[in-house]
């Protein structure tokens, strides 16, 4: 579905981003990915992926997406070059819980930072390219917190609520230049961001979910891939909650 195409995803190292990554990879694509800090990981990856799939290109680059100098510094680098930019996949994100409270201002920040800044600091460097291109599918990873809030996570879901509104304001500037601007909105997906809740959170939750079952990141890879393919051709503006029946 993505031969040859060229795909941009944030956070790639691990769990959603990875699988978001490796599904690409799988359908012929050639992937840049970020990473944060873990270099090894990152570039593991990479090399996993180049062995597989020996005819794409697999590029792991360390930029933090809330820097706006190190985020135009990957685009220039690596993704200003390609002919065609056909998807970027907004994936990277951070959680720093706590009741608002005894918040903190840098948890409150960061996180801002990181899950809506981030997001602003790729798409604006990639937009002129899209926009003369005339082509091309962005992604955003928000969160089922962003659609329905959280009790803990005021930092965390009022980034991934500003995400869905940035798509969907986003979504309405393009419209017009053949490029399709998505959100997906994931339950509660088994990563390392969700591993270190406690047995009892964890069950509470998974009482609620109509599958009971945590999601796989691979179910978020799929959405992803499709959001991102000419099968959604059609679809612009949405948030595509992605939760095994959390919510009904
Ligand atoms: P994760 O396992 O913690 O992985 C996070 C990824 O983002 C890693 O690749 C990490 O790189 C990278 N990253 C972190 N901060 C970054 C930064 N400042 N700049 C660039 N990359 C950065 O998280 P996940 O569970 O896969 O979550 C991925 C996305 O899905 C996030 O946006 C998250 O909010 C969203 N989401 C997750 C869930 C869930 O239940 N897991 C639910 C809803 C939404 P390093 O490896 O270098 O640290």
């Amino acid at each position: 579905m993505f031969r040859d195409k060229c795909v941009a995803v944030t956070g790639g190292s691990r769990g959603i981003g990875r699988a978001i990554v490796e599904a690409f990879a799988a359908e012929g694509a050639n992937v840049w990915f970020t990473y944060h800090s873990l270099a090894e990981t990152a570039e593991t990856l990479a090399e996993v992926l180049r062995s597989l799939y020996p005819d794409q290109t697999f590029t792991a680059v360390k930029c933090d997406a809330s820097d706006p100098e190190q985020v135009k510094a990957f685009f220039e680098e690596h993704l200003d070059e390609l002919e065609t930019l056909d998807v970027l996949v907004n994936n990277a994100g951070i959680t720093s819980d706590g009741l608002m409270a005894t918040m903190t201002q840098d948890q409150w920040s960061n996180v801002i930072n990181t899950n809506l800044g981030g997001v602003f600091n790729m798409t604006q460097q990639v937009l002129m390219k899209l926009i003369l291109q005339r082509s091309g599918a962005i992604v955003n990873v928000s969160s089922v917190a962003g659609v329905y809030g959280n009790a803990g996570q005021v930092n965390y879901a009022a980034a991934k609520s500003g995400l869905i509104g940035l798509t969907k304001s986003l979504s309405k500037e393009l419209v017009g230049r053949n490029i399709r601007v998505n959100a997906l909105a994931p339950g509660f997906i088994d990563t390392d961001m969700t591993s270190d809740m406690n047995d009892k959170a964890k069950g509470e939750i998974l009482g609620k979910i109509g599958m009971k079952r945590m999601g796989g990141a691979e179910d978020i890879a799929n959405a992803a891939t499709f959001l991102a393919s000419d099968r959604a051709a059609y679809i612009t503006g949405q948030p595509l909650v992605v939760d095994g029946g959390l919510v009904i």
